[in-house]
């Protein structure tokens, strides 16, 4: 029986080699391989071999099978046809019928999306988006600002320097001074980008994003600093988000205020994340310093204006209720895809 197998391959391996065209491939796989082919009986006859014999020829009649099965594919590839109709000589075939593979779409990461509303808040208000460099000579970054050298303020900034005159920007208001240096008031800008601190901790990153706002104009009051920031803060949060001011020091503004707002999380009861005082504060704020105004050449009896600083990660986490800062930039994307 064994002969009579290899007889019968070499005889199908011969015709499938020869075939030229679909309709000769599938006479030779019916002729072989089809429900009465000659393979195909020959396997059923297996039965009457002998008991010893039997494992062999059926694991022989196997591998026979699989290779003409292979070959048979082959051909239908070679030729290109056999039923699926259409595709060319030696096309490969392609069911075009089968849905694509998805492509995950991408999105914003958290501070991105925030970074945009908050710019858009204010420039619906009128105000104008201007960037400036993150690498600032000390002059814009303190002098201009009103934080002369060993001014004890500059405490606060944990400041990288590139060299003695040259830093990465501690804030964003550098741009106050460029821009005032440039353009006479009226002025109604936002500045915002990256800003580099020598801090990290849950709530502080080397590298945080803010957004300077500042309005120059005659007769520029408190009040006008309250109205903005109220409608700011409502369009952020919610419109029953309470707002106050406590007094603060910031060397380039005077009078000088933080922002508190009543607590997101508890609506103002107390709980841990506004250390149950019921108010969480949120920027920093003031009527720009007439010093501010001197050294860019404005006279301060006819201007006034307002400047705030707003921290984007800040808003960020109160909005999404992220408890730890650096969870933004790790780059998880089991964190990031929940936004
Ligand atoms: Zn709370």
């Amino acid at each position: 029986m064994k002969e009579e197998y290899l007889k019968i391959k070499d005889a199908a391996l011969t015709a499938l080699a020869e075939v030229t065209d679909a309709e000769a491939l599938e006479a030779v796989r019916v002729k072989y391989l089809g429900r009465k082919g000659i393979f195909t009986s020959l396997m059923r006859n297996l039965g009457r071999a002998s008991k010893e014999e039997r494992p062999a020829l059926g694991k022989m009649a196997n591998e026979i099978k699989a290779e003409l099965d292979a070959v048979y594919e082959a051909g239908k590839l070679r030729i290109g046809g056999a039923g699926n109709g259409g595709a060319g000589k030696g096309a490969a075939q392609f069911d075009l019928t089968l849905p694509g593979r998805a492509i995950p779409p991408g999105h914003q990461h958290p501070v991105t999306r925030v970074m945009t509303e908050v710019c858009s808040i204010f420039e619906r208000l009128g105000f104008t988006v201007a960037e400036g460099p993150d690498i600032e000579s000390d002059f814009y970054n303190f002098e201009g600002l009103n934080i002369p050298k060993h001014h004890p303020a500059r405490d606060m900034h944990d400041t990288f320097y590139v060299s003695d005159n040259v830093l990465l920007r501690t804030h964003t208001s550098p741009m106050q001074v460029r821009t005032m240096e440039k353009q006479s008031p009226p002025l109604r800008m936002i500045a915002p980008g990256k800003v580099y601190r020598c801090d990290s901790d849950i709530t502080h990153t080397p590298m945080f994003h803010q957004v300077e706002g500042f309005l120059v104009d005659r007769q520029v009051s408190f009040a006008d600093l309250k109205g903005i920031l109220s409608i700011f803060i409502t369009k952020i949060f919610s419109k029953d988000t309470a707002i106050r001011f406590r007094p603060s020091y910031f060397p380039f503004t005077e009078p000088s205020a933080e922002v508190d707002i009543s607590c997101v999380i508890c609506k103002g009861r107390g709980c841990r994340v506004c250390k149950q005082t019921g108010w969480l504060e949120i920027l920093g704020a003031g009527l720009i310093d007439p010093e501010v105004f001197k050294k860019v050449g404005y006279d301060p009896d006819e201007y006034s204006g307002f400047a705030f600083g707003i921290g984007i990660e800040r808003i960020a986490m109160l909005k999404y209720g992220i408890t730890d800062i650096r969870l933004f930039y790790e780059n998880d994307l089991r964190f990031l895809k929940q936004f």
